[in-house]
C-alpha cells in the first residue's frame, strides 16, 4: 500500500500544475510545477548523498521556498525530517544531532560530526550547488512507506529536562491533514497567508499541508511584520497565526472590516488566545477568530467550529475520529465541568519519544490515550477549554490556583496590559502565587490587585505580589516561557 504523505500532497497538486504554489516577499512566485519539479531534483540529491528511507535529515535554516521543497523532498524519500528552531545555539544543536543520529545535515554553517549542506535564507548554498551536480537524477515516484513508518522527528520546546524527540508518522500527518482540510472548508480558491516559521508543527504542518492538499497558494513570508501582513491581507482568504499575530496587528491603524474583508476565516493557536483579544478582534474587523489546540505530539487535536459558534476562551471539539477526555491521574473522567488532565486519542497520536520507551510509556496509556499535561475542562454542550500546563499549576497551601483563571481576571483590571500567574517557593505555603504584569502605562501595585479581586476570587488565589516588567519573556511561537519566570523570581519570597 502506498502510504507516503508526499504521495497525497502530490496526486492533489498535480492538477494545479499552472497554479502558483509560493507567492514570495520579493514578487517571485513558484507555480505548483517549479515546486513538483524542484522537489524531484532535491530528492535525487538527497539520496545520491545517501538518504535512505528511515534516515533522519536535521534541518536548521531560515524559512524559504527551497526550505519548503527539502521538507517535501525529504518526505518523497521516506526520510525522516527533523526541523530545529533556528534560534537554538551551536551548542544545543550539538545535542540534537548526537540524539537523532541524522546521516545528513543542512544548515547555516558547516558542521564535524555529520556530512552538512549549507542553505541560507534564499534557499541558496552548498545544498542547491549539489542539487544542480545531480540534476540528472531527480526521483520520479515517492518511495513506498508504511502508514506508521516515520515521516517527522519534532523535538518538543520542552521547559524542562531535555528535549524529547516526537515522532510523527505519514499516517499521523495524513489523517489530521485531512480532517483539517475539511474542518476548516479548505478549497482551491483559497490563498493562505503563511507568515508561521516552518521549523514547528504550525508552520510546517498545519498551515502548509491545508495549501498543498488543496493545490492552493500562499504567500510564503520569511517572517511576521504586522504592517506587511496587515498589507497583504486583502490578497489572501485564510491566515493562521499564534496571538501575538492578533495582538500586534490590533495596535495597527488601518485593521477594520475593510481590510479585512476578503479574509474567510483567522485561525489561532500554539498558545492561549485571551477573550480580551478574541473580543478586540471582533469589534475591530467583525470576524471571530476561530481557536483551535495542537501540538507537536499530535498535531491539532481540537477546533472551534467553522460553521457553528466559536466561543471566547474555547478550543472546541475533537476533530473527527479523534476524542479527548478530561481525565485525573490515574485516567479516569472527571464530572463535567471539573478540571483534570487532557487527555487524546486518535490517528494523530504520535508513535512515542525518540529513543526514550520509558517516556513514552509514561504518557500513552495501554487504551492509546496521550497524556497531553495540559489542564482542561468541559462544558455541558462538550466544548473544551484549556486551563494550563500541569506543570505551571500553583499549589499554594495545598490548594491548586490555575494560573489562567488568575490571569483572565488580573487582565482586565484598567492599566494592565496582559499578565502572567506564576508559582515561587515559600516558607509557609510551600509555593505563593505571584503576578508578573505588563502595564500599558503606570505599574500597576498589588493594592489596586487586591481591591479588583477582593470580591471576585478567593483569597487564597491572589497574588501575593505584583512584579511589573516591560515584557514577559516568549518563545518564537509565542508562548510565554514560565520557566524562566519561574527561575528569575525564585528567591523573591523567601525568607533569606
Ligand atoms: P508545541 O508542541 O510547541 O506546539 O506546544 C504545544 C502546547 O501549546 C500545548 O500542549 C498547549 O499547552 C499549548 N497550546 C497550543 N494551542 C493552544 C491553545 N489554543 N490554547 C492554549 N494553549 C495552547
Amino acid at each position: 500500500m502506498m502510504s507516503n504523505f508526499y504521495q497525497t500532497l502530490e496526486n492533489s497538486f498535480v492538477t494545479n500544475l499552472s497554479g502558483d504554489a509560493l507567492r514570495l516577499a520579493d514578487g517571485t512566485v513558484w507555480r505548483y510545477q517549479r515546486l513538483h519539479e524542484r522537489v524531484a531534483e532535491i530528492a535525487g540529491a538527497l539520496v545520491a548523498e545517501g538518504l535512505q528511507p528511515s534516515d533522519r535529515l536535521v534541518v536548521q535554516v531560515e524559512k524559504s521556498a527551497e526550505n519548503l521543497a527539502l521538507y517535501l523532498a525529504c518526505l518523497k524519500v521516506g526520510g525522516v525530517y527533523v526541523p530545529l528552531n533556528t534560534a537554538y545555539t551551536d551548542a544545543e544543536v550539538d545535542y540534537f544531532v548526537q540524539d537523532a543520529k541524522p546521516t545528513l545535515f543542512v544548515g547555516q554553517s558547516q558542521r564535524s560530526d555529520v556530512k552538512t549542506f549549507t542553505m541560507d535564507e534564499n534557499g541558496q548554498g552548498t545544498l542547491l550547488e549539489c542539487v544542480a551536480a545531480h540534476s540528472d537524477l531527480p526521483v520520479s515516484s515517492a518511495v513506498t512507506r508504511q502508514p506508521d513508518d516515520l515521516a517527522a522527528i519534532l523535538y518538543t520546546s520542552g521547559t524542562t529536562g531535555r528535549s524529547k524527540g516526537a515522532m510523527l508518522s505519514h499516517a499521523n500527518l495524513a489523517s489530521n491533514a485531512l480532517s483539517l482540510s475539511t474542518c476548516w472548508g479548505w478549497q482551491k480558491e483559497d490563498v493562505l497567508l503563511h507568515a508561521l516559521p516552518i521549523f514547528h508543527v504550525h508552520g510546517l504542518f498545519i498551515a502548509s499541508h491545508c495549501a498543498l492538499l488543496n493545490a492552493a497558494p500562499m504567500i510564503f513570508l520569511p517572517k511576521f511584520d504586522a504592517a506587511q501582513v496587515l498589507e497583504l491581507l486583502p490578497q489572501a482568504t485564510v491566515l493562521m497565526g499564534v496571538p501575538t499575530f492578533y495582538t500586534r496587528l490590533l495596535q495597527q491603524a488601518g485593521l477594520n472590516h475593510a481590510s479585512v474583508a476578503s479574509i474567510r476565516v483567522f485561525i489561532c493557536g500554539s498558545a492561549p488566545l485571551t477573550e480580551q483579544t478574541f473580543n478586540a478582534w471582533e469589534a475591530a474587523t467583525g470576524q471571530r477568530i476561530l481557536e483551535r489546540y495542537g501540538m507537536s505530539e499530535t498535531i491539532i487535536n481540537t477546533s472551534n467550529p467553522l460553521a457553528g459558534e466559536r466561543v471566547a476562551g474555547t478550543v472546541g471539539f475533537a476533530l473527527p475520529a479523534q476524542e479527548f477526555r478530561i481525565a485525573d491521574a490515574d485516567g479516569k473522567p472527571v464530572q463535567t465541568g471539573e478540571i483534570g488532565t487532557i487527555e487524546v486519542r486518535g490517528p494523530n497520536v504520535f508513535r512515542g519519544y525518540w529513543q526514550m520507551p520509558e517516556k513514552t510509556a509514561e504518557e500513552i496509556r495501554d487504551d492509546g490515550f496521550f497524556i497531553t499535561g495540559d489542564l482542561g475542562t468541559t462544558d455541558e454542550d462538550g466544548r473544551l477549554s484549556i486551563v494550563g500546563r500541569a506543570k505551571d499549576l500553583v499549589i499554594s497551601g495545598g490548594y491548586n490556583v490555575y494560573p489562567k483563571e488568575v490571569e483572565g481576571i488580573i487582565d482586565k483590571i484598567p492599566g494592565v496590559s496582559e499578565s502572567a500567574v506564576i508559582g515561587v517557593p515559600h516558607a509557609d505555603f510551600g509555593e505563593a502565587v505571584v503576578v508578573v504584569i505588563v502595564p500599558s502605562a503606570e505599574p500597576v501595585d498589588i493594592e489596586t490587585i487586591h481591591a479588583y479581586l477582593a470580591e471576585r476570587l478567593a483569597r487564597f488565589k491572589q497574588p501575593k505580589m505584583a512584579v511589573n516588567v516591560e515584557a514577559l519573556p516568549r518563545n518564537t511561537m509565542g508562548k510565554v516561557q514560565k520557566n524562566i519566570l519561574r527561575e528569575q523570581y525564585a528567591g523573591l519570597l523567601s525568607q533569606d
